[in-house]
């Protein structure tokens, strides 16, 4: 696809601030170590990277999903873990605000998560509701003015940073599966909220991911977000934009590992020339590039569908989230077996990114969840 003018210029912005904030030194500090870097976190705020697909009106800079999903991929093809950064409040913790908060609810929550002042987490999943989230068992029971919530979520992206989490709780219990479901906007500071430790992860270092505890929560009704009893069908159509993310990122992923591989082939030499010389070796690259570049197609193509509200937009995010993370894991091994042992080693880049690309197929969906609303659209 040939893009806008103004889409090559913000793809060319989000590149250079990539190369040039996310250094080298710092990707490599936050495998090393977890954590979060707040200095990083600040620039993204002054750049309005936080905003991006956000309207003008809530402090956001009123990009569309074409945009969106371009910054995606230009961060993550520098580090997954940027993306990750910039994606959250423009996707799975705004989007449920965008999608059916009142006025007050936007101003209070969506404004300052756009402009990076505050961040605020999605948090559906749990021990025993994860590709199933209508079986969860965290409660929230009506009393007076306020709602008492009981359970636990895990697996919260940014949960130990967080100042607001989008929560899924069970408000009619009669109601089984997707129905009698609510969202709420829990203040993490409120009593009886707690976060679990950072879980040591495979990948995606720098970005800490937890459980959130409620033990007697009281959030008031007036965080009580969309309608009563159905936030299930919400939190689905969120999934859409923030599955488009994860599309992207793997994109991204791709593009970074192609980019080391072609470079450490045309440099490492065996048999007295260098390794891309044998047609074994290229043709990999070029395996890898075909794939890469269906990937971008379709993903460029379903944030079309969902800038224009498509009917099929869900069904062609669940395509790129589905065929992009796959690709991404496919095109990485390949990456490592291109570096020889070298790859293996982590003084190479490639050997992260391939850490990092695993999660891509598990999160937001796994790849059989992807598949499930494939066939069922067809289906139907
Ligand atoms: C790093 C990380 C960050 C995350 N961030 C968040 C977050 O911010 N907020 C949030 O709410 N959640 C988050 N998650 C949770 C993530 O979305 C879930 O892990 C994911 O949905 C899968 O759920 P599960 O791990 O319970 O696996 P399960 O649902 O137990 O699945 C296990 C396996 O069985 C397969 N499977 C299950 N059901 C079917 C079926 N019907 N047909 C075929 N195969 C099936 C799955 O595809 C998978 O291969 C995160 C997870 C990770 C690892």
């Amino acid at each position: 696809m040939i893009l806008s003018k103004e889409h090559e210029l913000m793809r060319k912005n989000f590149r250079n601030f990539a190369e040039t904030e996310f250094t080298t030194e710092i990707q490599e500090q936050l495998d090393r170590e977890g954590g979060f870097n707040w200095d990083i976190w600040k620039k993204i705020a002054k750049y309005g990277f936080a905003g991006t697909k956000i309207p003008v009106e809530y402090g956001g800079q009123g990009g569309d999903y074409l945009a969106y999903a371009l910054m995606n991929e230009e961060f993550a093809r520098v580090c997954p873990v940027l993306a990750i950064y910039a994606n959250t409040p423009n996707s799975l913790g705004g989007g449920p605000l965008l999608q059916c908060g009142n006025k007050e609810q936007l101003e209070k929550y969506l404004t300052p998560a756009a402009k990076g002042e505050k961040h605020i987490v999605f948090a559906l999943t749990e021990p025993g509701a994860g590709s199933d989230p209508g079986s969860m068992i965290t409660r929230a029971t009506a009393d007076g003015d306020y709602y008492v919530l009981n359970g636990r979520k895990c697996f919260i992206s940014g949960a130990p940073i967080a100042d607001y989490a989008i929560v899924y709780a069970r408000t009619n219990p009669e109601l089984k599966g997707a129905k009698g479901i609510s969202m709420f906007i829990v203040d993490m500071h409120l009593d009886g909220v707690s976060c679990g430790k950072p879980e040591p992860k495979m990948g995606i270092n720098g970005y800490p991911t937890s459980d959130i505890v409620f033990e007697n929560v009281r959030v008031h009704k007036s965080d009580l977000l969309g309608p009563l009893d159905k936030g299930y069908a919400v939190a689905m159509k969120t999934l859409d934009g923030g599955r488009l993310g994860v599309a992207a990122q793997s994109l991204g992923i791709a593009q970074g590992a192609l980019e080391e591989a072609i470079a450490y082939a045309k440099e490492r030499k065996q048999f007295g020339k260098p390794i891309s010389y044998n047609q074994g070796v290229s043709f990999m690259l070029a395996d890898m590039a075909t794939e890469i570049e269906a990937a971008r197609n379709l993903i460029y193509s379903a944030a079309q569908a969902k800038d224009m509200d498509a009917k099929d937009a869900s069904t062609q995010c669940s395509m790129a989230k589905y065929y992009a993370s796959e690709m991404a894991n496919r095109v990485c091994a390949k990456a490592i077996q291109i570096h020889g042992g070298y790859g293996f080693i982590k003084d190479y880049k490639v050997e992260r990114l391939y850490r990092d690309a695993r999660v891509m197929t598990l999160y937001e969906g796994t790849s059989q969840v992807q598949q499930i609303v494939i066939s069922r659209s067809l289906l139907k």
